[in-house]
């Protein structure tokens, strides 16, 4: 594996799911890159002084105020302990945007925190000119032409299984070949079942997703099929595409990762085993391959692979993320912060498991929306975001009345 530059990484999000994931890809090729800094929410500390002491980061962030002091401590103990220097240690949101922005070209950033905060991070990475590895589909999604216009070609490499097969199925083909995406989707543990049998549906329920194991909010997000969606518009703006060149279909064993169809009927499918290593070295190490990175498909047992159309009429994600798409203004930006408020009040047990995306349609439909005008950039955003959320926690409460 010669050739291949240690590029610096700053992991945000390292104690989730994804982020452990690439601490493990880094571990195991040391090559690829040297760990810079590292963000965290704050609730796991002691994993914080484990992944400190294992990859020495020059930074830490911990981006919850209320929680630094706990993993401040951890880390100093666990670095007086071993007898090496502590990391230099930031605190709050706005330190978690510094440390995105403070890398450059030839570097790479890994966002894989959770949710629409990790927007402005984003476009501190586009801005400083290191590669974007993007988990948080969220920034994409919510931050859509502001995202993209901020990024250089290539700059931002997807770390989202079916991104990730569709930017391999495309090597070599040139826009104007493709005909439309076809995104792969498991079907979430509620495949097959009506609206009424929805209706029972519990949190711990949606938490049993059958083929990936991810964070709470992302494999709650499967089950809805909000998940789906969200990846339906990433792929508009991470593959310059509309909504209705990206199909969906359903196949349950999660190893065709996602296909394109190009002009000619041909179509191009990236297969192997679920398993997101894949997707991750894939975005630290490209255009290079990690020998040995996954395990591969095993052809030498009979094995069956279907698809299956999504049902949209049970599941309206979908239907309802396309339409805020086409609409634009900060539609998204307005799904996206409702679904992450209805996901959290799920969790609490003030909103049903159909809720949730009931919720996201009546606040689209709300009369006083407000848009967000393109000139008004990021803020512009924000603030629809901001009375998204309000006005689903108000909504909330009042069914829970
Ligand atoms: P997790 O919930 O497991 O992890 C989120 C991480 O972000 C944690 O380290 C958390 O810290 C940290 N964090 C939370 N808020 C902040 C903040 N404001 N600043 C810095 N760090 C913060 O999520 P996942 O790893 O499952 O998902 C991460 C992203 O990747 C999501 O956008 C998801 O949609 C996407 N993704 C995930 C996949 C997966 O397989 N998990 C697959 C494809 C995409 P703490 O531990 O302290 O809370
Ligand atoms: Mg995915």
């Amino acid at each position: 594996m010669t050739g291949i530059p240690t590029r610096r990484l700053v992991l945000l999000g390292s104690t989730g799911s994804i982020g452990t994931q690439a601490l493990d890809v880094v571990s195991r090729y040391p090559h690829i890159a040297r760990v810079h800094g590292l963000a965290v929410g704050g609730s796991r500390p002691v994993l914080v002084a484990e992944q400190v002491l294992a990859h020495r980061p020059a930074q830490l962030v911990i981006s919850d105020e209320t929680r630094a002091a706990a993993v401040v401590d951890a880390v100093r103990q666990a670095c007086s302990a071993a007898g090496v220097p502590a990391p230099e240690i930031g605190v709050g949101a706005d330190a978690v945007v510094e440390l995105a922005g403070s890398l450059g070209e030839g570097d790479v950033v890994l966002n894989a925190i959770t949710g629409s905060v990790g927007l402005l991070p984003t476009l501190a990475v586009l801005s400083c000119g290191a590669r974007l590895a993007l988990a948080n589909k969220e920034s994409l999604v919510v931050g859509g032409h502001l995202v993209t216009e901020a990024a250089a070609p290539g700059q931002i490499l997807p770390v989202d299984s079916e991104h990730t097969a569709i930017a391999q199925a495309l090597a070599g083909v040139e826009h104007e070949q493709i005909d439309h995406l076809v995104v792969t989707a498991s079907g979430g543990p509620f495949r097959g079942r009506s609206r009424g049998e929805l209706a029972q549906v519990t949190p711990e329920q949606a938490l049993a997703h059958p083929t990936w194991s991810m964070g709470r909010v992302i494999t709650t997000n499967s089950a809805t099929l909000v998940n789906k969606a969200l990846e339906v518009i990433e792929a508009c703006f991470q593959f310059d595409l509309p909504e209705d060149r990206v199909e969906v279909v359903v196949h349950p064993q999660s190893i065709v990762h996602s296909m394109v169809t190009l002009v000619d009927g041909s179509t191009i499918a990236q297969a192997s085993p679920p398993d997101m290593r894949h997707a991750i070295g894939w975005a630290l190490a490209h255009p290079h391959k990690l020998p040995g990175l996954a395990a591969a498909l095993d052809f030498s047992t009979a094995q069956s692979w279907t698809f299956e159309p999504v049902d949209e009429d049970t599941f309206e994600a979908i239907s309802l993320a396309r339409g805020a798409h086409r609409e634009g203004g900060g539609a998204m930006a307005v799904y996206n912060a409702v679904n992450e408020e209805a996901v959290e009040a799920c969790f609490a047990g003030a909103l049903s498991f159909l809720g949730i995306t009931a919720l996201i349609r009546e606040v689209l439909e709300h009369p006083r929306r407000p848009r967000a005008q393109r000139e008004d950039g990021v803020e512009g955003l924000l603030a629809v975001e901001e009375w998204a959320r309000a006005t689903a926690r108000a909504q909330i409460a009042e069914r829970a009345r």
